[in-house]
């Protein structure tokens, strides 16, 4: 039996393993690809330099300084690097474990780390806390206390963070999850019957998403079925490096989707999706090989889904707009689906897809990153939309409510004139009402 190399310097829980850094061959091939290198042309924020951080670390060649926790939290984990990577190099993931790394080695303060479990371990794992963060931002838009922020040029005086939080605040509806029927039958012939995975951020900030989801669902001929139990997937867990919590919910979900008897698990949030395929990675030993297996081969992003059953257009009607479509990072890196979008964008009569360059460049959200990194994510943003301006498109289209709060807030904050919308609110303007 071999040993299990050891950890270095780093701590042995939670740590990146040797196997994955030492894949490394230093071939510099992920370069091109990375914006925080694109920005910085500093080889310690390129996938290469921060994979040979941490194999320093591990050779016990470096301590865990705080330019390993700076890099780790730097990173978009974007995973752009892993789809260039020859070897297949995560460096994405390998600064998920370095963020684990340093809250061992850099423990918040005693108020920073209450406020930082309370969100990771109690708000998000509860649906009603949640909905009940947000009454405040409810009130905020409901007594036209942000109208009156917005028109009278109030946030320019707010610090940054504030003045951010406050533009990407789109206006809030109520929360879908209490609302949405536990079970949507299929119209027509009846396809198949699918477990609707409801994301908190989606369902929350952007219902009619999460709405138009199940509406296409049952219009496709499936049987929808939304469990109200549902916990966060865990993926905000994994980038702040609170693994064991990501664990916990993983194992809450599988047992309630799994008992569901569906077909497939479908989401309509690129995050959300690429959190759940992870879940037989993050369980490793801790559940059951068959059931971590089964419970994978179920999840389906909407537009995959789509695109494998095959989407009955017979009563389509024509959509006459033209549209780009940005790619999340958590659906092209994070789980390989570059098509399957724009063939659901193709199916829809009248539709003009129009590329954009770096269709698949880091939006700079990357879940905290934009409020942590305020003038980073600020370039990246930037980036991007001049290659959505350059193509006159009338719609932007995504598939991820990060990516959408983000470019919604950047094509504000420009005087740019495409709305966002995520690709079941374009594929939903097509069916029949
Ligand atoms: S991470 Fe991959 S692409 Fe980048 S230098 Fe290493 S082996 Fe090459
Ligand atoms: S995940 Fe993105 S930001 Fe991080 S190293 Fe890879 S390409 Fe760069």
């Amino acid at each position: 039996m071999s040993e299990q190399p050891p950890a270095g310097n780093f701590h042995p829980q939670d740590a990146p393993s040797y196997e994955s850094i030492l894949q490394c061959m230093r071939c510099g091939f992920c370069l091109a690809v990375c914006p925080t290198y694109a920005l910085t042309n500093r080889e310690r924020s390129s996938p290469r330099g921060r994979a040979a951080l941490a194999r320093a670390v591990t050779e016990g060649k470096l301590e865990f300084t705080s330019v390993v926790r700076d890099e780790a939290f730097l990173c978009l984990d974007c995973k752009a690097c892993s789809t260039a990577c020859p070897s297949g190099v995560r460096v994405g993931t390998i600064m998920e474990f370095c963020r684990s790394q340093a809250q061992i080695f850099y423990p918040p303060s005693l108020p920073a780390g209450m406020l930082r479990d309370f969100i990771l371990k109690r708000m998000l794992p509860t649906p009603a806390l949640m909905e009940a963060s947000m009454l405040p931002a409810r009130l905020y838009q409901r007594i036209g206390l942000q109208w009156a922020v917005r028109h009278l040029g109030v946030n320019r005086f707010l610090p940054g963070v504030l003045a951010k939080m406050e533009g990407i605040l789109p206006t809030l509806a109520p929360p879908l999850r209490l609302e949405i029927p536990e079970l949507i039958p299929a119209q027509g012939p009846k396809r198949g019957r699918v477990g609707f995975f409801l994301g908190c951020a989606m369902s929350l900030v952007f219902p009619e998403v999460s709405r138009q989801t199940a509406r296409i669902l049952s219009q496709q001929g499936f049987d929808v079925v939304t469990p109200k139990e549902v916990k966060c997937c865990g993926a905000p867990h994994l980038a702040e490096g609170d693994r064991e919590t990501a664990r916990r919910l993983a194992l809450i979900n599988i047992d309630l989707f799994l008992a569901l008897d569906v077909d497939f698990i479908v989401t309509d949030c690129a995050g959300c999706g690429c959190a759940l395929k992870e879940y037989e990675e993050i369980l490793e030993d801790r559940a059951d090989h068959e059931r971590l297996r089964l419970f994978r081969s179920k999840i389906r992003d909407i537009s995959e889904f789509l695109v494998e059953v095959g989407i009955r257009t017979e009563a389509f009607r024509p959509v006459p707009l033209s549209v780009t479509y940005h790619e999340p990072c958590h659906l092209v890196h994070g789980q390989g689906l570059s098509k399957p979008p724009r063939q659901v964008i193709r199916a829809i009569p009248g539709v003009e897809l129009r590329e954009m360059k770096e269709s698949s460049w880091c939006c700079g959200m990357a879940g905290s990153f934009a409020l942590k990194e305020l003038e980073t994510s600020r370039r990246i943003l930037e980036r991007k939309l001049a290659n959505v301006r350059d193509t006159d498109a009338d719609i932007l289209v995504t598939a991820n409510p990060g990516c959408h709060l983000q470019l919604a807030w950047g094509v504000r904050e420009l005087g740019m004139k495409q709305p966002v919308w995520h690709v079941v609110e374009l594929l939903g303007r097509s069916l029949p009402s």
